[in-house]
């Protein structure tokens, strides 16, 4: 059975390039222009996944996502911001968006987003396939590059696509100094207008859930420069 995706989104040319890339996926679309029918839509009937933009005709992206959620709308929401936009995505993850996705992007960080909303949410099983993909373990801790998952003494642990990136990108360098301007580029791109408060709180929020696990990687601050990533002690070892 497809999983249904909910498009609100009032630009043709950017609800088109989604409905064709992720009915192509197998997924079945159903695309709104407009707040206010989104919200209906999305109310009425049951979906498995929502992509909703914020500067929308009628309502915005907010008030659709508040008041599904007071509904009781449990339904993973995606919000799709400008490039340039932080205090949208804060806004939207507030509201209880699930993730964000900024615009201009690409078709397989699209597909990637959107596979692992759905994982995340219990949507999908994994298939035989992705359980044998590439892992990089550092003890109690597996990352799974191509599905955007972590798992930590067996528990998932939710990431947002951004938190996800940082870890990838100071695990390939255990024990590195990584500036905070390296980790903006890498991660954010080089066009990224948001401070560096932004880097800031990923890190941070990283760094609490992955501390749950008592063998985990640690992310040390660098005063004034950046982060260390540290790899977890072997316990009972040496
Ligand atoms: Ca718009």
């Amino acid at each position: 059975m497809s999983h249904k995706v909910l498009v609100i989104e009032d630009e043709p040319t950017l609800s088109r390039l989604l409905s064709y890339n992720l009915s192509q996926e197998g997924y079945d679309v159903t695309v709104c222009d407009h707040g206010g029918e989104g919200l209906q839509a999305a109310i009425q009937r049951s979906y498995d996944l929502i992509m909703l933009d914020i500067m929308l005709p009628g309502i915005n992206g907010f008030e659709v996502l508040g008041k599904l959620r007071q509904n009781g709308v449990k339904t993973p929401v995606i919000i799709l911001t400008a490039r340039t936009a932080e205090e949208e995505v804060v806004q939207g993850l507030k509201h209880g968006a699930d993730d964000y996705i900024t615009k201009p992007f690409g078709v397989a960080e699209l597909l990637a987003r959107v596979s692992a909303v759905l994982r995340r949410s219990g949507h999908t099983i994994p298939t035989q396939a992705e359980s044998q993909d590439k892992v990089i373990t550092a003890g109690d801790l597996s990352i799974y590059p191509e599905r955007y998952e972590v798992i930590l003494a067996g528990e998932q642990v939710p990431l947002r696509p951004k938190e996800f990136e940082v870890l990838l990108y100071l695990i390939q360098r255990p024990g590195m100094v990584i500036t905070r301007d390296d980790l903006m580029n890498v991660v954010w791109g080089f066009d990224y207008i948001g401070g560096q408060r932004t880097v800031d709180v990923h890190v941070s929020s990283l760094r609490k859930k992955l501390e749950l696990g008592a063998n985990s990687v640690c992310i040390e601050s660098i005063r004034g420069v950046g982060y260390k990533l540290v790899m977890p002690k072997k316990i009972g070892a040496g």
